[in-house]
């Protein structure tokens, strides 16, 4: 269902929209290891007459999506994932949000229809209340490797994950990762999910158009019916 023609974003149905981004700013905490957000004013307003700053930071910081070349030697780049991935309908699924807990399968199968339909999925364990806070980096929700293969696999083949943590799992990071990167299946992480209860809505992610890189922070956009 296309969404994002002009007249589909003025029709009446859908005129709520939700940011599902993590606020970026100078000094966020990060991933340990990770370079910092840094922001340098470079000129200013009172003697050079405008504003402009230099902006550092890396590619898997905030809200960001990881495509497949992150963790597969060959894999796509930002270049190959389609639009069709990023923009369309989704299903969000509330998974259980303590320390060091487990997203099993059981957890998704009984929402296999919505999932199915929507063919876009993103997983609220409410991790993102944490953000810009060290504890965010500790001990997060983790994906099983059998939900992770089941969302993967062909029988349900989702073309977007998206989880509201910095890592779909912590114990098996990089072969969670792969689970999905291999599939070709884009990953968006540290998504901001707090504002959003509705359970099926329309996604929109708009990653950063780095040529060639493995990753790129994302502004990311929820469009919800306007009686949700
Ligand atoms: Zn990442």
């Amino acid at each position: 269902m296309p969404i994002l023609c002009g007249h589909r974003l003025r029709d009446s149905t859908l005129t709520r929209i939700v940011d599902l981004t993590l606020p970026l700013y100078a000094d966020v905490p990060v991933r340990p290891g990770d370079p910092g957000v840094v922001m340098n004013e470079l000129r200013d307003i009172t003697t050079e007459g405008y504003r402009l700053t230099h902006l550092s930071m890396g590619t898997h910081t905030g809200t960001h999506i990881d495509a497949p070349s992150h963790i597969v030697e060959d894999g796509d780049t930002l270049n190959s994932i389609s639009f069709d991935a990023l923009v369309g309908p989704c299903c969000l699924v509330n998974v259980a949000g303590e320390p060091e807990s487990s997203i099993a399968l059981e957890d998704l199968i009984i929402h296999e229809d919505a999932i199915r339909s929507a063919g876009r999925v993103v997983l609220k364990s409410g991790w993102a209340k944490r953000w810009g806070t060290p504890e965010y980096y500790r001990s997060s929700p983790s994906i099983t490797m059998e939900a992770a293969r089941w969302l993967a696999g062909e029988d349900v083949q989702v073309k977007l994950i998206g989880f509201d943590m910095p890592t779909p799992s912590v114990e098996q990071e990089t072969d969670i990762h792969k689970v999905f990167l291999e599939a070709g299946i884009p990953i968006v992480e540290c998504l901001n999910l707090e504002n959003l209860i509705q359970s099926y809505f329309e996604i929109v992610v708009a990653p950063l158009p780095l040529r060639n890189r493995e990753g790129a922070p994302c502004r990311v956009l929820g469009l919800l019916n306007r009686s949700s």
